[in-house]
């Protein structure tokens, strides 16, 4: 049967996209609706057909799947944010499992059987709202000419005005107010893409969940605004504000931060602490780890559930003291500083030159001396390293960015021989693909589990430990 646009159908929805949409089927022909949880029946509008499947509107819920909840949210259908805030967690939690296991046995290859068999539950969070510690907020203009703050609708670069956003603190809504009324204030303008004129373009917060302390970064484009002065006196208002600064960038660029940033009060980092956990169910210990975190550098954005994915990645890297550990894509240094408890030696790489700076100074302000960081591309420094001094480690823990490890990386892992592989993940299309290669060179996946940080979004972080199949061959 043949659809064509604006055709309205009624359909049941039986899947879920990797985007979180909801998928049905009417005579065979597929069903892409967004905001539709599966288990609805609704009446839906084509937008754009093909031959086999088509992107509809969701214009009514005719029958609520059991799945389906009130959002917190007003504007989670505009905001490209939460995809799945319509959807229970419980079920969200489900859908991350089975985006998981569905991505290692349609991309890596992996016997569905198998991974079901090593697969341990996804580790859910207690409380799936206002757990984000950070959040960039875009500055734009509305229609009278005011600045305003919010998020961009679901990818465009309209911003929809709305300072509390629930995954943020709640403190976020009265820092961006005092932002905005010390614009309005001083005449301070927003930035506009479109022209590339305009002044401010971000602001970042970032909230130590342990510390309680906050940072408030101005991403601008300009060297300086007019009476910095009046945007500290106003955010002094915030009790714990620790730092504010400001960046500069005026490159015509979806980056949001500069290069460099410029402390205007308070001090240039803030701190946080994680806990170390133990066992299964994540027991916390009396260990903690204090980190010093720069605007530029990257630090996970859910504190409490980091906690027990670095506890994770701890217990499958299963360290008695005597190991050479190299952790790969190390940032601030955290996962190395999680290990450096239980190895002989750690060593970390990371592109960010401010993230290693951080990274050394965390080390030495925990008391830690057997933690090295190196900066540069992890494809880069760790063959250079292998070939110059033969680099050895019988750990390897990496945990890239959401594009997965470089293949030189990979090969270099492999040359390398460790027993054991900790692959900690945003992305678990990627993962797969890399495990793939991994297992192709030796290797084989010995335990999988989610960590879920990103409650209400489609994302989801996953821990997998890896083994070398056979001896360590002496000369390769
Ligand atoms: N393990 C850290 C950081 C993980 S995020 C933590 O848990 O906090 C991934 C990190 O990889 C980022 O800090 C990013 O700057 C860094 N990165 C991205 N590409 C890289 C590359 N090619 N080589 C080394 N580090 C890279």
């Amino acid at each position: 049967m043949d659809f064509k646009k604006n055709d309205v159908l009624t359909v049941v929805i039986e899947d879920i996209g990797a985007d979180g949409e909801g998928i049905g089927k009417v005579d065979g022909f597929t069903l892409f609706v967004k905001d539709a949880v599966i288990g609805d029946e609704v009446s839906v509008k084509i937008m754009k057909a093909k031959k086999n499947y088509a992107y509809a509107k969701l214009e009514k819920v005719l029958t609520p799947s059991p799945f389906r909840v009130e959002p917190k949210c007003a504007f989670h259908k505009q905001c490209g944010g939460c995809q799945i805030q319509a959807m229970s967690y419980e079920r969200q939690l489900q859908f991350k499992q089975d985006k998981i296991k569905g991505n290692l046995v349609r991309i890596g290859k992996f016997e569905e059987a198998f991974i079901e068999q090593i697969m341990e539950p996804i580790v859910g969070m207690e409380e799936p709202f206002r757990y984000r510690n950070k959040a960039q907020f875009p500055v734009g203009t509305d229609k009278d000419g005011k600045p305003v703050t919010g998020f961009y609708a679901g990818r465009t670069h309209t911003i929809i005005e709305n300072t509390d956003c629930f995954l943020g603190v709640a403190e976020n809504k009265e820092i961006l107010e005092i932002v905005l009324a010390y614009m309005k204030k001083e005449g301070i303008s927003a930035y506009n893409e479109e022209t590339g004129k305009g002044l401010v373009r971000h602001i970042l917060i970032r909230t130590g969940f342990a510390s309680h302390e906050i940072m408030v970064c101005l991403v601008i484009n300009a060297d300086r605004l007019p009476k910095e002065e009046k945007l500290v006196e106003g955010l002094l208002q915030i009790k714990n504000m620790t730092s504010i600064s400001i960046s500069v960038n005026k490159e015509r660029t979806n980056v949001i931060m500069g290069k460099s940033v410029r402390t205007l009060w308070g001090s240039k980092t803030i701190s946080d602490s994680i806990r170390i956990c133990e066992g299964e169910d994540f027991t916390p210990t009396a260990k903690e780890i204090t980190f010093n975190i720069s605007p530029l550098s990257f630090y996970q954005v859910n504190p409490k559930q980091t906690e027990k994915l670095y506890s994770l990645a701890l217990s499958y890297a299963a360290l008695t003291g005597k190991e050479t550990v190299w952790d790969l894509y190390c940032g601030i240094g955290t996962i190395s500083l999680f290990l450096a408890q239980k190895a002989k030696q750690v060593y970390g790489v990371e592109i960010i030159p401010q993230a290693i700076e951080d990274a050394r100074e965390n080390t030495q302000n925990n008391g830690i001396t057997n933690a090295e960081f190196f900066v540069g591309k992890a494809e880069e420094v760790l063959p250079r390293q292998y070939e110059e001094s033969g680099i050895y480690a019988d750990v390897i823990v990496v945990d890239p960015p959401r594009k997965g490890c470089d293949e030189v990386c990979l090969r270099t892992m492999l040359q390398m021989q460790p027993e054991r592989i900790v692959y900690v993940s945003c992305d678990s299309a990627t993962l797969a693909r890399d495990l793939r290669v991994l297992c192709d060179g030796g290797y084989e996946v010995k335990k999988v589990r989610g960590v879920d940080q990103f409650g209400m979004t489609v994302h989801c972080e996953v821990c997998v430990l890896l083994s070398r199949k056979n001896a360590r061959l002496k000369f390769i």
